[in-house]
């Protein structure tokens, strides 16, 4: 096969960061006034990268003040201006996209060939998207506002992808972030903001802190910030959502999801097992919206599971900077151990446990596909968001039954149906209570189209026209009419 592809130029990129990462601020890359650090790793050797500045308090309060001082002249500029740096950034990326490629796989895991062909371009079309909607503030748009400093908090299972989707509708409106990438997946956000040097940005509209949750809850109670976006656990988004309460704050939560990926019996079933295969081994299943619980149809089931497995073993497990790989390391032995655990809770709760043959590199991080048959709805597996290569299956017999099933969970993310007959596909759709139907399809996303869920899965859309009430407001300029007029 091809062989892995060169991190040469990605490693003396890192290497050149000096051990030990900077802050951006102000357009000024500044030393964490903590003098605190933590270690990132390469999930897919176990090595050490580099350390990562852990931010504080007073660098939140820092980041904060040069994007409130940075906040007027950007919202002021005209629409058409602003959109000239979102096109500039938007070039930048696609310039440095394989640098950008190999950073995220090195410090992610995540197959080289996922993010040279999904997530790098998804970016750049994300920012090409949004600067589209800074050129309507000068007409169309124009009765909007923005919102001021947005605090964005953002998880490590899409790294760069997260950051745009946070910061190019943001910006593009005229507002300024201050952004915290997820502690194991800090070092493409420090890659983009030398982009944002490069593309000239104005200081202080993008600032860039890195650090832990804790870093992240300084972000949430500064008072100088206007909007908190976060995307990551739940749990996390729970919390956010009490302590912004009462503040005026904005809020748009992007969680968890345990999405249903249902297969009828009149499917094309080697299309819904490529399906299977992106659902829920793209990205090592560490997706938002994975199809992770399988629903087949009675009747169809054992057939359908029977070519599943077959497929996995093909499932090629390792390097992932090796181009052939499908699926790469898991993003950290914390996760590691969790997805492990839960899948010893569902084998324990009476499910049957297959994975392939071949098993998983030695060193490194690595978790094989894995598929758990016979798994009751109410089991934890089932009801528990993963976030690895995990997915569980279970059989349905009637229409009726498989929209019960697939509605029976606290979120409602996604779902993906699988049929041949249009009108049952059409019929079902509506009755999920999720933020995107796939049918005969899955993981389709697009910039233009607001992301979002259900109950715990989050609370507002992100992208398209609804990250336009995300990021900004209307405004409604009255004058009073003179006497005469009347
Ligand atoms: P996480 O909630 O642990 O962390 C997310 C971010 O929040 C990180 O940057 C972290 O440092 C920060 N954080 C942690 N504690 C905080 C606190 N108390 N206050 C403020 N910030 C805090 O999530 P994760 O493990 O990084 O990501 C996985 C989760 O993200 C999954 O549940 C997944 O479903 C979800 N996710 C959702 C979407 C979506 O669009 N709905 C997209 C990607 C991931």
């Amino acid at each position: 096969g091809p062989a892995p592809e060169s991190d040469k130029e990605a490693r003396a990129w890192i290497k050149g960061l000096g051990g030990e990462t900077k802050l951006f601020i102000g357009g000024a890359w500044k030393k964490a006034k903590t003098g605190e650090s933590f270690e990132t790793i390469a999930p897919g050797s176990g090595e050490v990268l580099t350390r990562i500045a852990q931010a504080g308090a007073a660098d939140v309060d820092a980041a904060v003040k040069a994007a409130a001082k940075a906040q007027p002249a950007w919202a002021a500029l005209a629409g058409h201006q602003r959109a000239r740096y979102l096109y500039a950034l938007a070039r930048l990326i696609q310039r440095h996209s394989r640098l950008f490629s190999v950073v995220e796989t090195l410090d992610n895991g995540k197959p080289i060939r996922e993010t040279r062909d999904i997530d790098i371009p998804l970016v750049a079309r994300h920012f090409y998207h949004h600067a589209g909607w800074a050129q309507l503030m000068d007409g169309e748009l124009a009765d909007r506002e923005a919102l001021g400093v947005c605090g964005q908090i953002i998880p490590w299972n899409f790294p760069l992808l997260m950051l745009a989707w946070k910061i190019a509708p943001a910006i593009a409106l005229g507002n300024t972030v201050v952004l915290k990438p997820a502690e194991y997946t800090s070092l493409t956000a420090l890659l983009f903001a030398e982009m944002c040097q490069k593309a000239g940005l104005p200081e202080g509209v993008v600032n860039i802190v890195t650090g832990d949750g804790a870093t992240g809850e300084e972000i949430v109670k500064h008072p100088g910030i206007a909007k908190i976006a976060f995307t990551g656990s739940t749990e996390v988004g729970r919390r956010i959502r009490e302590a912004t309460a009462g503040t005026g704050k904005s809020l748009t939560l992007e969680l968890g999801g345990k999405s249903p990926f249902i297969v009828f019996d009149d499917a094309d079933l080697d299309a819904a097992v490529e399906g299977v295969v992106d659902a829920i081994w793209f990205n090592q299943g560490e997706v938002c919206c994975a199809g992770s619980r399988l629903l087949v149809q009675e009747s169809v089931h054992d057939r359908f599971i029977a070519r599943l497995k077959a497929r996995m073993e093909t499932l090629r497990v390792g390097d992932p900077l090796d181009k052939v790989v499908d699926i790469g390391a898991i993003v950290h032995p914390v996760q590691l151990e969790r997805i492990r655990s839960l899948v010893e809770t569902g084998v324990k709760e009476g499910a049957s446990l297959h994975q392939p043959k071949a098993g998983v590199p030695a060193k490194g991080c690595f978790y094989p596909p894995t598929l758990l048959t016979g798994v009751h709805p109410a089991a934890t597996v089932s009801r528990v968001e993963i976030f690895g290569p995990v997915v569980v299956a279970t059989t349905f017999r009637t229409p009726a039954e498989a929209v019960e099933l697939a509605n029976n969970t606290e979120y409602g993310l996604a779902a993906s149906v699988w049929s041949e007959t249009l009108s049952l596909a059409l019929d079902i759709a509506p009755k999920l209570k999720c933020g995107v139907v796939w049918v005969n399809g899955t993981n389709m996303f697009d910039a233009g189209v607001g992301f979002g869920g259900y109950k715990e899965s989050g609370f507002g859309r992100e992208g398209g026209r609804e990250g336009l009430s995300a990021y900004s407001r209307p405004k409604w300029l009255a004058k009073a009419k003179p006497i005469a007029e009347k």
